[in-house]
């Protein structure tokens, strides 16, 4: 860090409340020195979302979000987390290959974290080299870029810059770091650290600091920690129920990737899905389709029992009520994930209010889906209020179709071509484009990702030109489709 660079550094207005909250939780951990940064992207609309100075942070840009350069304020940490990877715990995780720069408060008030990720070694590396290539790091970018656009809760790609450094994977690549925004990295897994070392106060430090952070109104219940809890339950099952609906499959959920916060994190071996398959898994190292994404609302529970078991001792003194008040929560999701699935049902099938019969709808189209494009079957039944012949040919299983769609006539809203038009998705980021563009920026050219991040920032609105960012991929392409971890 030479004298004048950081002379002209514009301010971040750094506040680290979880340093200052959380002690023993972290460790001091500067990023690497890469050989030569070159900024790839940068985000200026998040950017002065952040309250950065975009003009004057831009000739610094590929310093600062390479790690070389330290903006003040900055007090560079690798979190300790633990988690359950695939069902099997691991007590000690943490941050490989990220640090968390600090927080900041936006535009709106809103406290956010800035971190780097594939910054170098940590000492929660284990075997890792604490690098990413630049492949993964625009996969994360272009497909949390393109969830904030649909509306969903998600990490944000502040920058990606490439280090010009070469890093080892199964072939030589192009290394890259990711500067992520999120409204925090706690986890399940950071609580499942604590716990796993019978440390109740960092328990409780932690509780109290996500309770400050994302669920203030729990401070005042009569039972905070619970009525923390409940507010975790709620944020994550609307979060799979818009997942779901999207036909979204994260792909690694486990403990250590989902967020007290109720945002997406962790875009590794993610894939929107075409044909409609309950039991579609895309992940190469999810080898027994424990998160497919039929399997997702039930990882939920899952998940989020193992929070509810590290929160135990702030839940009751006697351990049996402590047991029983979590359960009469944890027994709750499935419940409040199929409400709010109905929901996010009703608005993708253009209707208004509710009706007895919506779950039986939205189920049966479910089942009428099999086998069709899932964003596209959803997305032309705007056209099949006017003219169901438009519809009909989209779809595998025409004659279940056929017996659905009358039910659906009488009980759409009658402004259901509007509706679904705003609730379903044109544009999403289809696994063969998003191959596409990443493997010719690996190569160095990022014509293709510029191009695909833009239609994905507008992907409710058809425009002309765009065809083929509409269409699924050819055959040929799906028959064998993998998305590799790339860590
Ligand atoms: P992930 O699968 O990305 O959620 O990461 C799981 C754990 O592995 C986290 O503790 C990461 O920090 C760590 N990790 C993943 N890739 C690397 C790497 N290349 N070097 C060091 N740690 C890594
Ligand atoms: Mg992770």
């Amino acid at each position: 860090m030479t004298a004048p660079e950081t002379a002209d550094m514009p301010a971040f207005g750094f506040d680290n409340s979880y340093i200052r909250d959380l002690p023993g939780t972290f460790v001091a951990q500067r990023p690497a020195r890469v050989a030569a940064p070159r900024l790839l992207r940068l985000n200026t609309v998040l950017a002065a979302e952040l309250g950065l100075d975009v003009a004057a942070l831009q000739p610094l840009a590929a310093q600062v979000f390479s790690g070389n350069l330290l903006p003040p304020g900055a007090e560079p940490i690798a979190q300790a987390y633990a988690g359950h990877q695939f069902g099997g715990f691991s007590p000690q995780l943490g941050d490989g290959r990220a640090v968390l720069l600090g927080e900041v408060i936006d535009s709106q008030g809103r406290r956010r974290d800035i971190a780097l990720k594939g910054s170098g070694r940590t000492p929660f590396s284990r075997n890792g080299d604490g690098l990413a290539a630049v492949g993964p790091v625009l996969r994360e970018y272009l497909v949390g870029e393109a969830m904030a656009a649909l509306g969903v809760p998600t990490s944000r790609a502040l920058a990606a810059v490439a280090t010009g450094q070469q890093i080892l994977r199964d072939r030589v690549l192009p290394g890259a770091v990711l500067t992520r925004v999120a409204a925090s990295h706690l986890r399940v897994g950071t609580f499942q650290f604590f716990s796993a070392r019978g440390a109740v106060d960092q328990i409780r430090a932690l509780a109290d600091h996500a309770i400050a952070r994302h669920y203030p109104e729990a401070a005042q219940a009569g039972a905070p920690y619970l009525a923390f809890l409940d507010a975790v339950i709620a944020a994550q099952a609307r979060l799979i129920a818009q997942w779901m609906g999207l036909g979204f499959i994260h792909g690694v959920m486990n403990t250590d990737n989902m967020t007290i916060s109720g945002e997406t994190i962790d875009y590794g071996p993610c894939a929107f899905m075409e044909a409609y398959a309950p039991g579609a898994v895309y992940s190469s190292i999810d080898r027994q389709g424990r998160y497919a994404y039929a399997n997702q609302p039930l990882i939920l529970g899952w998940n989020l029992a193992r929070l509810a078991e590290t929160l135990l001792p702030l839940l009751d003194a006697d351990p049996d009520r402590a047991v029983d008040a979590a359960n009469t929560r944890l027994d709750s999701i499935a419940g409040q994930y199929r409400t709010e699935w109905l929901a996010v049902m009703r608005r993708k099938l253009g209707l208004a209010g509710e009706s007895p019969e919506d779950a039986a709808l939205a189920d049966d189209f479910m089942a009428a889906l099999a086998g069709t494009d899932f964003t596209l079957g959803f997305r032309r039944l705007a056209d099949a209020v006017d003219d169901p012949a438009r519809l009909r040919p989209l779809f595998a299983d025409r004659a279940a179709l056929d017996l659905w769609l009358p039910r659906w006539q009488a009980r759409r809203a009658p402004d259901a071509a509007d509706r679904i038009r705003r609730a379903n998705p044109i544009y999403i980021p289809r696994n063969h484009l998003v191959e596409e563009a990443l493997a010719a920026a690996t190569e160095g050219d990022l014509a293709a990702f510029d191009a695909l991040l833009a239609v994905l920032a507008d992907p409710f609105t058809e425009r002309p030109g765009l065809d083929r960012y509409a269409l699924p991929a050819p055959e040929s392409f799906t028959a064998g489709y993998r998305t590799f971890c790339g860590t």
